[in-house]
């Protein structure tokens, strides 16, 4: 089998990178600007672009992992927030047939967790759910080695299961999603507002030059021994934990993989997560479960997309 073209289309940047059947990136293009703005014609010809620039001389199978909710098919995208103007589009036969080859679609999400089960920590573990945690919450749910894509290609949005049906409105429209938690301008905001009253913590000395309160910020601070920073993070990790355990119990999964910019925090945040599963599950999940760092880190977007046509 011969190496095959792994894109991510992301809200900012579009990914290229050609990948072999062991999983390695044999070359990778430098990041494209989506220019999402522009609508869905110019960001198609972006794609076009990129696969040209990577096939050479015969054409590669492509993967394409984009935001939004795909096909059963695996080709239409449709309403992908991020990405104006698309509401509902065949990016798999509009690639494909300017490029002549067979072109796979799916959620970036569900491309992450694939990557993870073909290359990364769920290399040899049957089923897990991933959640990837950046400036939403998104989620992939993988059983015997194949992603559970629902009944339209929906499933596994973990960050808008609702956790409290009291708890604040998300963007979705829901109320009390994990994401409403979890998701970084939703926590950044939550942190900031009790902030103001714990003058004690190492934020307001790590802000005063004006700097934004991100959740890097607030890693940075627990990294530092700041006793507030981590029990936010801690209690970010708790609310995703019991998202994390209602996913695990309804389906007997006992693995959890985390990824993403906000995990990279990890220990509080993990611990945090660990407390929830715990107390949420029942004991064949709560005495046995494992939590496991994503593996694939910034080669996640490409190596997920190519793990479609692998
Ligand atoms: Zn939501």
């Amino acid at each position: 089998m011969s190496d095959v073209i792994g894109i991510d289309v992301g809200g900012t940047f579009i990914k290229a990178g050609r990948v072999d059947t062991k999983g390695n990136i044999v070359k990778e293009l430098d990041e494209i600007p989506t220019e999402a703005e522009q609508g869905p014609k110019h960001v198609i010809s972006q794609i076009i672009r990129a696969v040209k620039e990577l096939s050479i001389k015969e054409a590669l199978l492509v993967g394409i992992g984009t935001p939004g909710i795909i096909s059963l098919d695996r080709s239409t995208v449709k309403y992908p927030p991020n990405l104006p103007g698309w509401e509902v589009i065949d990016l798999g036969k509009e690639i494909g047939s300017a490029v002549s080859t067979r072109v796979v679609v799916d959620n970036d999400a569900n491309c992450a967790a694939l990557g993870e089960a073909m290359f990364g920590a769920g290399k040899n573990i049957p089923s897990f759910v991933l959640a990837t945690l950046g400036t939403g919450v998104g989620g992939g749910i993988i059983i015997d080695g194949k992603i559970f894509r629902g009944e339209t290609g929906g499933a596994g949005e973990i960050g808008h299961s609702t956790i409290d049906y009291n708890g604040p409105q998300c963007n979705c429209g829901s109320f009390g999603c994990v994401e409403t938690y979890i998701g970084r301008a939703y926590f950044a905001r939550r942190v900031a507002h009790k902030l103001e009253t714990r003058k004690d913590s190492l934020l307001h000395e790590l802000l005063k030059d004006g700097g934004e309160l991100t959740p890097e910020i607030i890693s940075r601070a627990a990294n530092k021994g700041d006793a507030f920073a981590y029990e936010e993070l801690r209690e970010a990790g708790y609310y995703l934990g019991v998202g994390l355990a209602n996913v695990m119990g309804l389906f007997d999964i006992h693995t959890a993989i985390l990824g993403g910019g906000i995990a990279q925090a990890g220990e509080p945040l993990f611990e945090g997560v660990r407390r929830a599963i715990v107390q949420f599950s029942q004991p064949p999940i709560a005495e046995s479960f494992a939590l496991h760092h994503a593996a694939l880190g910034n080669n996640a977007g490409i190596l997920g997309a190519a793990a479609l046509v692998l």
